[in-house]
């Protein structure tokens, strides 16, 4: 994958920074299949992107093209596999790299139905993910971190009080309450992050319709995920799953397109 197709993606991603900050900054940008459109780390100021932003509708072989996504070819794994060998051939990515694709590659297409507001939904993504930067929120890790932190302290404490043995059993339940308090707190604050970026990209792209669009193609792939998972179901998930999940650290489309309305960011 040459460094040229990168190249537009850096120059909007360092204007729009420039247009946030004032100041001029080098933008990392990478391709990344494991992001479902595109993230940031902002500490180090990467911004990876999925490689079907990378593509046009009509970049895609004859045999993969479809009408749209309710397409009855999307219906078989068949295609999605040729799809995935597709694109691992041309990003030169490791094709067991590239997952969920079904999924995302339909938000891609919800996308695309749109045309003139392709290039508009790319770049108020990127301003979000700028917002990130210029925010700078925190990423995944510093939960672990804290929580670590706190158990060693209450370890600490525990063994002043109580007999050795008394101390190590309570401890090792302590640390383990703590790593999953830390995390649901994390995935909160991350709804928090969200809306702050979203709110700075608003107003440095003006472009109230292409983050509308964007979040209606999120809306119509992932809407199932926030709208079948109960307040309780939720709780286990952040209590009992270690991964982080997408529904839990982002606010649904529908509460991202409300809360841009009530910021009175409506162009
Ligand atoms: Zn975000």
């Amino acid at each position: 994958m040459s460094r040229i197709e990168l190249e537009p993606y850096k120059i909007t991603a360092e204007q729009i920074y420039h247009e946030m900050t004032g100041n001029w900054a080098l933008i990392d940008v990478k391709i990344n299949p494991s992001t479902s459109y595109a993230m940031v780390m902002p500490h180090t100021k990467k911004l990876f992107l999925h490689p079907l932003i990378l593509i046009k509708p009509e970049d895609l072989p004859k045999d993969l093209q479809v009408k749209g996504p309710e397409d009855p070819r999307l219906q078989s794994s068949e295609y999605f596999m040729r799809l995935k060998s597709f694109l691992a051939r041309k990003f030169e990515i490791d094709p067991k790299k590239i997952s969920n694709l079904k999924n995302i590659f339909d938000m891609h297409l919800r996308t695309w139905q749109r045309p003139h507001l392709i290039d508009r939904i790319k770049r108020f993504a990127i301003a979000h993910e700028m917002g990130h930067i210029f925010h700078q929120h925190l990423t995944r890790s510093w939960d672990r971190f804290f929580s670590f932190v706190f158990s060693i302290l209450i370890t600490v404490l525990l063994l002043e009080l109580l007999p050795i043995y008394l101390a190590i059993v309570l401890s090792i339940g302590v640390s383990d309450v703590s790593r999953r308090a830390f995390k649901a707190l994390r995935e909160y604050s991350e709804q928090y992050q969200e809306k702050e970026a979203d709110y700075i990209a608003t107003k440095i792209t003006k472009d109230f319709t292409a983050a509308k669009s964007f979040f209606k193609a999120l809306d119509a792939s992932y809407k199932f995920q926030w709208d079948s998972t109960s307040w309780m179901e939720k709780l286990s998930l952040i209590l009992f799953h270690t991964e982080s999940l997408f529904h839990i650290s982002h606010p649904s489309p529908e509460a991202r397109i409300q809360n841009l309305k009530t910021a009175h960011l409506i162009a």
